[in-house]
């Protein structure tokens, strides 16, 4: 007997969360959840696509490549990522064995923009230590500069390296601090979109808003390096051979010279895009001021990460990839709106034959060029 149309069995390598995997069980799929908290084994992986499943759910945390896909010739049809980034999905291969992926773009851009905002400003603004001393009753009295003092985000300088979804959702929200911007990206330069920041500005300064007149424009790499007091971090993880442009390790030794002794380094974009040690170095011995970092070379942040060293804990942000983990981004089952939302339609499109059957017109796949 033909079984229904929407009969598909499906392996999420994650809880991406409960009501969006039943609305694939509602339309009566069979959908598998790995029950750990820890990413399964790839073996595990391999060994689901190799007993015939259809679609795989994906985080940031599964290598998804040739391996995989090779496990399921004529069964595995989609693989849907519960994130916008896609570096542990090689592309590559997807493309050899035309297997389209999806990802969630766009319902985590202000989630994650605001994010990189909120810890810049922490970092800055040392709530952190300002926070320890209370909790640990070392709040001795008001002083005018002791026992520290934080430096403002008003009025200054930021420079917004990758000024895609992300980049340009940041500087929206940076504009009312009244700084000025220097916007670099190699790839895709968002004209239009900094001339409406500039009107912005221009704005604010002829109604009183901003006692300055500030700017944003394009520049160099290393002209937003030197001209900045806080470099925020917006770029895809793109490894030598992945791009002309490639984004490991962007921030090292020599361009982490770059910056100004009194800037701060904001990365919410993933981890290898900075050389973890040189950024240690560079903080300890005052090459540069201080780092806000969400993503990181190796996740969980490994114990002996120098970025932990005691010295540098009022100077170092760290946080858990958070960027993206609000409530309603995370789980919102409506395309729309939720990560969750949106990766199970992505899902649904590919294996429902949604758009023509053809997934270079479907909206959240990736790799459009192998559909072509
Ligand atoms: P996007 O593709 O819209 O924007 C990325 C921009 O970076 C593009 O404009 C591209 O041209 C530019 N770029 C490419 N190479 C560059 C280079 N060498 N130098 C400078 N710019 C370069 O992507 P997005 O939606 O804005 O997301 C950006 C990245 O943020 C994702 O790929 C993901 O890795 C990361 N992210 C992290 C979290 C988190 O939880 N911390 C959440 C969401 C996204």
């Amino acid at each position: 007997m033909a079984r229904p149309r929407t009969h598909f069995r499906v392996f999420a390598t994650c809880d991406i969360g409960r009501d969006a995997l039943d609305l694939l069980r509602q339309r009566g799929y069979e959908v598998e959840v790995y029950g750990e908290l820890e990413p399964p084994p790839k073996r595990l992986i391999v060994e689901k696509v190799r007993s015939g499943i259809d679609g795989l759910i994906t985080t940031l945390r599964d290598p998804i490549d040739a391996e995989v896909f090779e496990a399921g010739p004529g069964t595995l049809k989609v693989v849907a990522q519960d994130a916008v980034g896609f570096d542990n999905i090689n592309r590559a291969d997807a493309n050899r064995y035309q297997i389209p992926f999806t990802h969630t773009a766009d319902v985590l851009t202000e989630a994650t923009a605001e994010f990189a905002l909120l810890i810049l400003g922490c970092v800055a603004r040392k709530l952190y230590p300002s926070e320890r001393l209370v909790r640990e009753n070392r709040w001795g009295a008001w002083h005018p500069y002791l026992p520290f003092l934080g430096d403002e985000v008003t009025g200054k300088t930021v420079a917004v390296i990758g000024t895609g979804r992300i980049g340009q959702a940041f500087m929206k929200k940076v504009v009312a601090f009244d700084v000025n911007l220097l916007c670099y990206d190699p790839v895709y330069q968002a004209q239009d979109f900094v001339r409406k920041i500039q009107d912005e500005f221009d704005l604010r300064f002829r109604s009183g808003f901003a006692r300055s007149q500030r700017t944003a424009r394009y520049v160099t790499f290393e002209e937003a390096l030197a001209g900045a007091d806080f470099v925020s971090v917006h770029v895809p993880l793109l490894r030598e051979g992945e791009s002309p442009t490639p984004t490991s390790h962007l921030f090292n030794p020599r361009t982490l010279r770059l910056m100004k002794p009194t800037a701060y380094l904001v990365n919410t974009s993933r981890g290898p895009v900075i050389d973890e040690p040189a950024l240690a170095e560079a903080i300890r011995t005052g090459v540069i001021a201080g780092a806000a970092l969400d993503v990181f070379e190796h996740e969980p942040l490994p114990a002996d990460s120098p970025l932990r060293a005691p010295e540098l804990e009022d100077r170092v942000r760290l946080f858990n990839h958070f960027a993206s983990a609000g409530r309603i981004t995370r789980l919102s089952t409506d395309p729309e709106l939720g990560m969750a939302g949106r990766c199970v339609q992505g899902l649904i499109d590919v294996l429902e034959g949604n758009y023509g059957a053809n997934p270079a017109r479907m909206p959240y796949v990736v790799n459009k060029e192998a559909f072509k």
